[in-house]
């Protein structure tokens, strides 16, 4: 659980601090008439830096994992402006020309940092390659798209409304909405997904940057996107970052006038997924209305879905039921980082504000959940 600081508008108002670190992974939320506690792996209070962050929750292990061809997610998961992207990236993306103090660099950039280190000094040749995808109700401006009525489902059929859709945000131009589909072998899957090789950090982050802030095309209206159009788009989509680690052994040790035989040993294949999700407040039923609560709906189907799979999967082995992975295109993709053979890394974040509580005890609860599933990698 990280803990942001309070912000400059909500000191300026007054907002009390009603979050509290205890010290040994315990978190306390103290309000009139609300009085709980909580515990965690790990609580980073407001004075965090990012890189205790980094070493604290388990991160740099993660990315290890990785090389040794496992399957690795992290994720954010909180309410709109409790810090998920600044966890993950940094104020970064806040600013679409000056490059962030290094010390302020998120997540993913000091994990593409330690995996590029240790391409470096391992005796092994890792290819590194990146996809970015976000599922998003691109519809809700334009048009909307009725979802096919399933057969024979009858009332069990959810109402159909919208289609949550997963587009490439790597892919230049427009963008462009990718059909999710399954396979026996790889399970589900995205079809004509943009992977990019990468060898350096400029390369990857230039990647992520052109993601975020689209350059203009020749004869398109579209503009750059302001931080705060920026910000506003995000808390309704999911953003899915996956780092593709193909690790080669090379066996030269022993015979340096040797050409090098990387079929030595057999290679290894993981993944990295970050994973900043929807903001997860609740839409009140008054402060939206038509199109844009149809859209709310959705952002809460899907975080409703990975909630509902995550009280499943936290049950114990016996008593576990049917995962029903496919009631989201979230819960899909993630089914594999979820209750597979794969390891995750949840950061809740919450905001230390009175005026956030029910929404900070909402993520706690949330996360309480998330603690009790085990995977099997
Ligand atoms: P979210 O992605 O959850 O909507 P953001 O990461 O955009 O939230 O954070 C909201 C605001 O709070 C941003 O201005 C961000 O810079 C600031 N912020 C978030 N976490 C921290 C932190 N740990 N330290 C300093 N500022 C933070
Ligand atoms: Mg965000």
């Amino acid at each position: 659980v990280r803990v942001r600081p309070l912000t400059c508008t909500e000191t300026q108002r007054g907002d009390q601090r009603v979050v509290h670190s205890l010290g040994d992974g315990t978190i306390h939320v103290s309000a009139p008439r609300h009085d709980a506690t909580f515990g965690f792996s790990a609580v980073f209070d407001a004075g965090t830096s990012q890189e205790a962050v980094f070493e604290g929750s388990g991160m740099r292990q993660l990315v290890e994992l990785a090389i040794d061809g496992f399957s690795c997610t992290v994720f954010a998961f909180g309410q709109t402006g409790s810090g998920k992207t600044y966890t993950l990236m940094g104020p970064f993306t806040q600013n679409e020309t000056r490059p962030a103090a290094p010390g302020l660099l998120g997540l993913m950039q000091r994990s593409f940092a330690c995996l590029l280190e240790q391409s470096r000094s391992r005796d092994s040749d890792l290819a590194l390659s990146a996809s970015y995808l976000e599922i998003y109700n691109e519809q809700v401006s334009t048009h909307l798209v009725p979802q096919p009525s399933p057969p024979a489902l009858g009332a069990l059929a959810p109402s159909p409304l919208l289609y949550p859709q997963v587009r490439d945000l790597l892919s230049p131009g427009p963008p462009c909405v990718l059909p999710l589909r399954w396979s026996k072998t790889r399970g589900f899957y995205v079809e004509n997904q943009l992977s990019v090789d990468f060898e350096s950090l400029e390369t990857i982050t230039d990647l992520l940057l052109q993601a975020l802030y689209p350059p203009p095309r020749a004869g398109s209206q579209r503009r750059r996107t302001s931080a705060h159009a920026l910000n506003r788009h995000s808390s309704r989509s999911h953003a899915l970052l996956t780092i593709h680690v193909r690790s080669r052994a090379v066996s030269t040790a022993s015979h340096p006038t040797r050409v090098p035989q990387p079929s030595a040993r057999p290679s290894k294949q993981g993944t990295l997924c970050f994973v900043d999700l929807a903001g997860s407040e609740r839409v009140k039923e008054t402060g939206s209305s038509g199109e844009l609560s149809v859209e709310a709906n959705n952002i809460n189907r899907s975080l409703l879905a990975l909630g509902h799979c995550i009280s499943l999967l936290a049950k114990s082995q016996g008593k576990r039921t049917h995962i029903p992975y496919r009631d989201s295109k979230l819960t899909r993709l993630l089914a594999r980082s979820l209750g597979g053979s794969g390891v995750t890394l949840m950061v809740a974040c919450i905001s230390p504000s009175s005026r956030c509580l029910s929404e900070t005890l909402s993520t706690l609860h949330y996360a309480s959940r998330a603690r009790k599933v085990t995977t099997r990698p």
